[in-house]
């Protein structure tokens, strides 16, 4: 297998990144020992430089101190209409509602709660489960005493004993 011009042309800039798998680099080394054109454009693009792109440098003197400033305004202002809030809420004689109020639980607190949330849905899924077991044996023994009722209410005509073991499979002549 051999590359033509434009294959290898298309290879080179990953020639020289040293990105092309061994067997590519080897075919367009070969096309390259074997075409001088190919050879020269290769070289002038080992020659070429690009210059790396330069920012502009920005003059912002006080950029974070500004920054500061204006969220520490931020903040004064928030905190600001939060103690209007409190002052109006105490005129109104009137607790914050309970989602204004802030819940100041500590890390150990939320992590009880939690436990003690998940402990309580564990009981009630193994109470469910019990109380279902549970259910479900009194619904077939109602099933077996109805049976049995039924059974007893018409007795039929007594079954002929089969006996017992291996022949047990074996339906008596007449018994079907
Ligand atoms: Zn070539």
């Amino acid at each position: 297998m051999t590359l033509d011009c434009q294959e290898v042309e298309d290879r080179m800039a990953a020639l020289l990144d040293a990105e092309l798998s061994p067997g590519e680099a080897e075919l367009v080394g070969r096309h390259l020992d074997a075409c001088p054109s190919c050879a020269a454009l290769l070289s002038r693009m080992e020659g070429q430089s690009f210059p790396r792109p330069t920012l502009p440098a920005v003059d912002a003197p006080g950029f974070w101190d500004r920054m500061e400033s204006r969220l520490q305004a931020e903040r004064r202002e928030i905190e600001a209409v939060r103690a209007a809030e409190a002052r109006a809420a105490e005129t109104a004689g009137a607790r914050p509602a309970w989602w204004r109020r802030e819940l100041r639980l500590s890390p150990a607190t939320v992590m009880l709660y939690a436990a003690l949330l998940l402990l309580a849905f564990g009981l009630a899924a193994v109470q469910s489960l019990r109380v279902d077991r549970v259910q479900g044996d009194l619904a077939h023994m109602e099933q077996r005493m109805e049976r049995e009722q039924r059974l007893a209410a018409t007795p039929g005509p007594a079954l002929p004993v089969e006996p017992v073991g291996a022949l047990a499979q074996v339906p008596f002549r007449g018994s079907l």
